[in-house]
């Protein structure tokens, strides 16, 4: 019997006898309270099932993770640079880059923004010279645009920082993380193993899903002492010859084969080393064996078998056996996104040669969407009137424009909504058609008209891009003869493919 199992057995042992035991001994030990002042003693180290303590097994795992990832890695732009750009500060540059974009964002999102971004700036010093505006238009439609800003604005600190080390960039994890701006350390791990080949672990979201997997870890993965482990996990098992190599090995398991809701298990090159899937396996041979009249004992509690165990699932939340593998990694629950409401307006005009421009204008340099272009927009408070809305919007959009803008001429558009990370946003959508030229406030914030062209060359938000095509169907809709007489009918319905909410759905027509 291992020694994990033995514990177990006997735990459980002790647990149905309901016997009391002597003071656990050894690493899971809890510690007495200091005495007279004394130092409180360092906490003890998890117990070894949740470890990776054989250094053979860590040998075997390596190569197979390795090999794998030779033989399956996807070829991506920054895997290329980093392998040919002979420049060490491009390189590092190039991962430094990447490894910012890919934070919260699909690989399949990130390839072209990324090609576009090194093709526009190869280097530090180049994007150093770009200025906001330019980076928030190459970074529209990312998302979390403030990740572009913090690149630009570490960019222009750079230098600083490499006249101090003798003219080269920062080499070392630790060097990276504490002096380049916005560089935390994740991004710090994976430029210096990456670019640099320092042995250094890297922690991602890919990574804490497998290493979890991998070692049955069930407490809240975001909690600071799990993820305290999981980087000493990362660290021991990087390899030390290829570290960048094993590095995006990892997450690269973690993004196509270890995925959140139906791993590959089958085609794992580590699961030999999985005491997750080793218990679906155990679970399932039980199963099978007591089909056919086999009756045998029920599998070991894989759990530590120690009760306050500070990585195993839990009390309140077992080992689910229908969830298998993705019982791990856990997290505690989520705040719910905050609930947002925003009033905004297609202001539209004839350009002058006909084709329709749009006014949009520049929000705050600081705080959600600093910088980029919008249409004028208000935030609404919840459960405003509908007709409170329009008048509140009309005063808004007076103040732009410099004269009366009645609450009854906005067009009713629909609703768009737009999930942010944190916040649950719904633009109640309005436009007004402008005849003649309109004198814009030069004491406001910067404003522009734009042709359509314009407008999505521009620093937009995805959410913004949503609210023109909904306008734009909407005005398609009523060029439509037939489908014009139907909307007179249903005059104050929103366009197809916004959502209705649930007032207008109720809202009586009102006369054409
Ligand atoms: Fe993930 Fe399954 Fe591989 Fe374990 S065996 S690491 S759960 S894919």
């Amino acid at each position: 019997m291992s020694p994990a199992r033995a514990r177990a057995a006997a735990a459980g042992a002790l647990r149905r006898s309901g016997g009391s035991a002597a003071p656990p001994q050894g690493r899971n030990r809890k510690r007495a309270a200091p005495r007279g002042g004394a130092p409180a003693a360092a906490p003890a180290p998890p117990p070894a099932r949740h470890l990776f303590s054989d250094p053979a097994e860590v040998e075997i795992l390596r190569g197979n993770l390795l090999a794998w990832y030779d033989r399956c890695k996807r070829d991506l732009p920054w895997r290329t640079l980093a392998v040919t750009e002979p420049d060490a500060d491009r390189r590092g540059y190039a991962v430094w880059v990447s490894e910012i974009m890919l934070q919260q964002t699909q690989v399949a999102t990130v390839i072209d923004y990324y090609n576009r971004w090194m093709q526009k700036w190869p280097t530090l010093q180049a994007l150093a010279q770009a200025s906001l505006e330019e980076v928030n238009e190459l970074w529209a439609g990312l998302g979390y645009y403030s990740r572009g800003k913090r690149l630009q604005e570490a960019a222009r600190k750079v230098p600083e920082v490499v006249s101090e080390l003798a003219g080269q960039m920062p080499r070392m994890a630790e060097d990276l993380q504490k002096l380049l701006p916005g560089v935390g350390r994740y991004t710090a791990g994976a430029i210096a193993s990456i670019s640099y080949g320092q042995a250094t672990g890297v922690v991602d979201g890919n990574v804490i899903r497998v290493l979890c997997r991998l070692r049955c870890i069930g407490a809240d993965s975001s909690s600071p002492a799990v993820i305290d482990r999981l980087w000493d996990m990362a660290n021991v098992l990087v390899d030390r010859s290829r570290p960048g190599d094993f590095n995006q090995a990892l997450m690269e398991l973690g993004a196509t084969v270890c995925v959140p809701k139906a791993p590959l298990c089958g085609e794992c090159p580590v699961k030999q080393h999985c005491q997750a899937w080793r218990r679906v396996e155990k679970e399932l041979t039980f199963a099978s064996q007591n089909l056919f009249g086999k009756p045998l004992p029920v599998p070991d509690v894989e759990d530590c078998g120690v009760g306050d165990c500070p990585l195993c699932p839990p009390a309140t939340e077992p080992w689910d056996s229908s969830l298998g593998v993705t019982n791990f990694p856990r997290k505690a629950a989520k705040k719910p996104p905050r609930v947002m409401r925003t009033a905004t307006c297609v202001l539209e005009r004839r350009g002058c040669h006909g084709a329709p421009e749009y006014l949009i204008v520049q929000r705050p340099s600081s705080g959600l969407l600093a910088g980029l272009w919008e249409f004028p927009s208000l935030p609404l408070a919840q459960d405003l009137q509908e007709e409170k809305e329009r008048e509140e919007l009309a005063d808004h959009l007076q103040a732009w424009m410099g004269r009366p803008v009645a609450g009854k001429g906005l067009q009713f558009i629909g609703e768009v909504i737009h999930i942010f990370s944190h916040i649950h946003q719904t633009y109640v959508v309005y436009s007004l058609h402008l005849d003649g030229d309109v004198t814009l406030d030069p004491a406001l914030s910067p404003s522009r008209w734009v042709t359509e062209d314009e407008f999505h060359a521009s620093a937009v938000s995805t959410a913004m891009k949503k609210v023109l095509k909904a306008h734009k169907k909407q005005c398609r809709k009523e060029s439509s003869p037939v489908k014009s007489s139907k909307r007179k009918r249903r005059a104050g319905s929103a366009c197809p493919g916004t959502q209705l909410s649930l007032r207008t759905f109720l809202r009586a027509p009102t006369a054409p």
